[in-house]
């Protein structure tokens, strides 16, 4: 499967969008994510593919990827996207992963640590587009105090009585005080964790200490980000 690339589009601080169109439609889930592979010359031992979670919802018809980018201290694979022209190619494996959201007669965790919204930007991207959002508390923390996506969030919050956000802006931290301070029913909830691998690590035990069992923790870790 072959993308195209539109365009990039900076966020905030490191983070960028970049916005492809599939040379062949293709369906997927939100949540899902995709498996790239950029050709480049002079590559680092980190290699030609990577993992991307598609920020973007199947309705919005175009693919996006939403990275943090170090301009020279990144790896070759980042400065090639980043130095993608209009119309040039990445090609694609089939859309893959379980970290969906499809009963939405269930009640939902969400916890995100920075670039580890876009799972969950694509999912309420999804769930507003079909106007039915599930019960859901996102649980947000950001190293920097405007979040990616917090506009979106903030305006489904005015719409959707069951879809709640709470940010976490460092210096402050997702710990078991604030979830069970601001989560009251967090064990009746589904609970979804999407961040950095540090944070993951940290998170997921954290909440099965607080008697969430571990089959009700569904994980999306991104290696490569030490933060
Ligand atoms: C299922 C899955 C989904 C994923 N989805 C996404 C996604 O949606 N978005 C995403 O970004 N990644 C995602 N990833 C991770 C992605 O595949 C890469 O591993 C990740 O983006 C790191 O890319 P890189 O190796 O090119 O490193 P780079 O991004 O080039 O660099 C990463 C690391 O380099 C170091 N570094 C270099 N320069 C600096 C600097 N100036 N300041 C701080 N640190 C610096 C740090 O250790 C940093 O963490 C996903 C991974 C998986 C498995």
């Amino acid at each position: 499967m072959q993308l195209r690339f539109i365009r990039k589009q900076h966020e905030n601080g490191n983070v960028w969008s970049f916005f492809f169109e599939p040379a062949s439609p293709f369906s997927w889930k939100p949540g899902q994510f995709l498996y790239c592979s950029l050709k480049h010359n002079h590559m680092d031992n980190r290699g030609d593919h990577r993992y991307f979670t598609i920020a973007s919802a199947p309705h919005e018809q175009t693919i996006r990827f939403t990275v943090r980018y170090f301009e020279t201290a990144s790896s070759t694979f980042k400065q090639k996207m980043f130095s993608l022209e209009p119309g040039a190619g990445m090609d694609v494996y089939p859309p893959d992963g379980s970290f969906t959201i499809e009963d939405y007669s269930k009640k939902y965790l969400c916890i995100a640590g920075g670039i580890g919204i876009t799972p969950f930007r694509s999912q309420c991207n999804n769930f507003n587009h079909e106007k039915a959002f599930p019960d859901l508390v996102l649980v947000y923390g950001s190293q920097t105090p405007d979040p990616i996506f917090s506009q979106e969030f903030d305006a489904y919050t005015k719409t959707y009585p069951r879809f709640n956000v709470l940010y976490r802006i460092a210096p402050q931290v997702i710990n078991a005080e604030f979830i069970t301070g601001h989560v009251a029913d967090y064990k009746e909830r589904l609970l979804y964790v999407s961040g950095p691998e540090p944070m993951v690590k940290t998170i997921a035990p954290m909440l099965q200490t607080l008697g969430v069992p571990k089959r009700f923790i569904k994980t999306d870790y991104f290696p490569g980000y030490t933060i």
